[in-house]
């Protein structure tokens, strides 16, 4: 039984979809002023997990992935490069939309535009008007805070306290400070839709609830997107959605966690950012999914070179066992409960580290079989269990053979040797022979390697 965390319920829940055997799946996409970086790719190699399991269990998933396409950011970058807002917005969907299909993410049934659902959004907004959960102001429209009474729920914050942090700012007409805009009047120079309000464009929240609306209908089984989306906007999205369709928005909320660097948030002007592109130049893509998908989706990640490096080392281990061990030759469950036990980590809130625990079993297990020409059959019959499992996580994907071809190779690094190389010295550290120890790790300095001990055992690393 899949039981899944809601961040609306705070807890664990038995999942059940609105339609049999349907799902219904919203996720927030990116708002397109600047290249992937590494958090983007996690949050949608989760979603893309996510996907694949639902659909192994034998749903079927509508999922809609949105692009938000026009945004103060959006604006604000087309203003310093002095061109229009789209050549900023079309530049950077196709760069997100061929990193997402270079991470080999399942493509979303839908990928809506906020720009080409400007009509739904203006409908949407002249029903919470109606219903008396927003007002026009000077050619903006603000939702009403006050007309909501149950705002708040999903980030558990109480109006009396957002109240105290709250202000209105020169040139915004509201009546209640924390009451926030669906439509904003254009300003001179920025891009802005005929509505009847006057020329202006959607706010970031009723872009979401309307592209929801439209390509899924008025209740979702789940909607997701990174933790920093719980507030504001994934309660301004209920918030709005649930006053205009009088109905629950989505049944499961999932936020997953967040991508540091070094322990500090990725920023710009920290000059920290991984850009995505430039890892998926130097790993392969199942290298960057297997490193995300080795921690549960709701725990942060603290991202580091060495850390991913290893990952792709770990990732080469598995494949290597892999290329050695022909097909079966008949299509038979092998001994085990491997898949049991997979099911059994996925169905706990998509365990995707558990659940990789019973992979790398399984190629122990592989290795194990293969070793004798009688349990030879057998051993193919595990990998093949083991591709099947690897592809819910969307992982193993690759020939072997040519996986090896198309890795990224780690420069001129020769890894066996450096591996041998660490084997060695502990065996010196071992034996006390701290001269050859000390000799080896100069050797590993000189390849650029730096090598680090933990109580955990040693790793290692390119010398970035
Ligand atoms: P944005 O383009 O900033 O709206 O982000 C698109 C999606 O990526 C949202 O679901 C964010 O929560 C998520 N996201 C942004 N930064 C990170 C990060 N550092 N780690 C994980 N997810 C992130
Ligand atoms: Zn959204």
């Amino acid at each position: 039984m899949l039981k899944v965390y809601n961040t609306l319920t705070r807890s664990q829940e038995e999942f059940k979809t609105i339609e049999p055997h349907k799902v219904r799946m919203y996720v927030c996409g990116p708002t397109v002023y600047d290249h992937a970086h590494i958090g983007h790719g996690r949050t949608y190699i989760v979603y893309d997990c996510i996907l694949r399991y639902l659909t192994y269990k034998g749903y079927e998933v509508k999922y809609v992935r949105n692009i938000t396409d026009i945004d103060d950011k959006i604006i604000k970058r087309a203003n310093d490069e002095g061109v229009v807002f789209s050549e900023i917005s079309e530049t950077y969907t196709a760069s997100y939309n061929e990193d997402m299909a270079n991470l080999g993410l399942l493509p979303p049934a839908v990928s809506p535009q906020a720009t080409t659902t400007i009509k739904g959004i203006i409908q949407f907004i002249e029903t919470l008007i109606q219903k008396g959960h927003a007002y026009a102001s000077d050619g903006d429209v603000y939702f009403s805070i006050p007309a909501c009474k149950e705002y708040g729920k999903l980030s558990r914050r109480r109006t009396e306290d957002l109240k105290v942090g709250a202000r209105v700012f020169p040139g915004e007409k509201k009546k209640d400070p924390l009451d926030f805009a669906l439509w904003k009047k254009a300003k001179p120079e920025e891009p802005s839709w005929d509505s009847p309000w006057g020329k202006g464009r959607p706010g970031w929240h009723i872009e979401c609830s309307a592209m929801a609306k439209e390509h899924l209908g008025e209740s979702i089984d789940i909607h997701a997107g990174g933790q920093d989306l719980i507030f504001p906007h994934h309660e301004n999205e209920i918030a709005q959605s649930e006053a205009a369709n009088e109905a629950q928005f989505a049944t499961y909320w999932f936020h997953n966690g967040f991508v540091n660097i070094n322990k500090e948030k990725m920023s710009k002007s920290l000059g920290n950012m991984v850009n995505l592109k430039k890892l998926l130049s130097k790993f392969h893509a199942e290298a960057i999914k297997f490193y995300m998908l080795s921690f549960h989706y709701r725990s942060p990640i603290d991202f580091s070179d060495g850390a991913m490096e290893e990952a792709a080392r770990g990732l080469d281990r598995m494949y290597r066992v892999l290329l050695s061990v022909p097909p079966s030759p008949e299509k038979v469950e092998p001994e085990g409960s491997f898949r049991e036990r997979f099911e059994e980590a996925m169905d706990d809130d998509f365990n995707s580290a558990k659940a990789m625990g019973v992979l790398f079993e399984m190629v122990k297990e592989i290795n194990r079989l293969q070793r004798k020409k009688e349990t030879l059959a057998q051993a193919g019959a595990m990998k093949d269990l083991f591709v099947e499992l690897g592809g819910v996580l969307g992982l193993f994907q690759a020939n072997p053979e040519e996986y090896f071809k198309n890795r990224p190779a780690e420069g001129d690094l020769d890894a066996t040797k450096v591996e041998q190389l660490i084997a060695e010295r502990a065996e010196a550290r071992r034996e006390k022979n701290f001269d050859r120890a000390d000799q080896i790790r100069d050797e590993l300095t000189a390849m650029n390697v730096v090598v680090e001990d933990s109580p955990e055992g040693t790793s290692w690393r390119i010398k970035g």
